[in-house]
């Protein structure tokens, strides 16, 4: 029996995720906090990012290693010029099975329609909050709750599984726990608490900030009645519960209580084109340097399966709050969450 890559892999590799650009719209305090990421920030030019052929082709390559997920990330994503023609090139590629998109969702009212069309099946929409002030605030640019609302039943009109992150901060918006997920149980959506990370070094992050699963049940056990939902598959990172006798859920994303390292099949590409195997990472291997120096595939194959095997990143079973000051880590907007 002829054996395939993927079935070579110590650890199989299952999605990818693809920053598409690495500037945003927003400036959350949690990712890019305005005071760091200021008129002067040296955000990469267009020629340092990836082409969407170079994408393309990285990821035709990703696709015989087992990955059958794509998901377009940033900075924001649809800032990125014509991404409904990269989604509908992602969607084509033979084994990708699913592509999908993180977005703050301002941009969604003008293209939702056009990444459906494209072969876009599910988006995830970042809100912290349905208060119009602390959102205003929270998201540095003083832009309003509306205009994210719009953006949800714009893709909900177009067709798109839509699910909604909402990353909690102790003191910041955990007052808001309640509200967000009587909100989304109405509208049937699912909200996903995202524990507050210590993604990059620029976001002040401490361990009294993190609101964890349990804390977060237990607030919404006094006021719902839920029930787990098994996962789909090996791997699946969210921890879902229904809301008893309907079919609307919610999910836990629990990267720092219950961080989920050794099921982690998740590999990630920057939008300068660098693959990483984690999140934490503090460098990544520049797979654009090579693609442009002449590099064949059977290169491109051979430099990701000896980076992929060698991975042994644990970063978030072993966190504590010294090595999270201690690492120079990359950020969440350059490699995308
Ligand atoms: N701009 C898009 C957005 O906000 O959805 C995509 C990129 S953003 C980096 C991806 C996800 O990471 C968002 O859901 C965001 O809320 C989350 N995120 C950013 N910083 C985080 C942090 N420090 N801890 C946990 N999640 C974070
Ligand atoms: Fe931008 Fe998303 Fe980061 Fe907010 S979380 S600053 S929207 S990249
Ligand atoms: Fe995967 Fe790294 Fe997150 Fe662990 S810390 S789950 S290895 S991305």
């Amino acid at each position: 029996m002829i054996q395939t890559l993927k079935d070579q892999l110590k650890r199989p590799m299952r999605d990818i995720r693809i920053s598409v650009t690495d500037q945003c719209n927003f400036r959350c305090a949690y990712c890019m906090p305005a005071e760091l990421f200021g008129p002067d920030f040296p955000f990469l030019q267009e020629k340092e990012l990836l082409s969407f052929e170079e994408i393309v082709r990285i990821t035709k390559i990703l696709a015989t290693f087992g990955v059958e997920k794509v998901r377009l990330t940033g900075g924001e994503p649809l800032l990125r010029k014509d991404l409904p023609i990269l989604v509908e090139q992602l969607n084509a590629i033979e084994g990708i099975k699913d592509v999908a998109l993180t977005t703050n969702g301002v941009h969604l009212p003008k293209q939702a329609r056009a990444l459906a069309e494209a072969g876009l099946k599910r988006v995830n929409i970042s809100l912290d909050t349905l208060d119009e002030e602390l959102f205003k605030k929270i998201n540095g640019r003083g832009v309003g709750v509306k205009p994210i609302l719009k953006g949800i039943q714009a893709a909900i009109d177009a067709g798109l599984e839509v699910k909604i992150n909402m990353v909690v901060k102790k003191g910041l918006n955990d007052q808001h726990i309640v509200p967000m997920t009587k909100y989304f149980k109405e509208l049937g959506v699912q909200l996903r608490f995202i524990e507050f990370m210590d993604v990059g070094t620029s976001n002040g992050w401490k361990f009294d900030y993190v609101v964890t699963k349990k804390e977060i049940f237990d607030i919404l056990s006094q006021h719902f009645e839920l029930e787990p939902v098994k996962p789909t598959y090996f791997g699946e990172v969210a921890k879902r519960y229904r809301h008893k006798g309907t079919d609307a859920q919610i999910g836990f994303i629990t990267s720092v209580s219950e961080a989920f390292c050794s099921s982690c099949t998740r590999a990630r590409l920057s939008a300068d084109g660098k693959f990483y195997n984690c999140l934490f990472a503090t460098e990544g291997s520049s797979l654009k340097d090579v693609i442009r120096e002449g590099a064949s595939d059977e290169y491109l194959t051979y430099m990701i399966k000896r980076i992929w095997e060698k991975r042994a990143d644990r970063y978030s079973e072993e966190r504590t709050e010294e090595s999270a000051k201690q690492r120079k880590k990359i950020e969440m907007s350059y490699i995308g969450g």
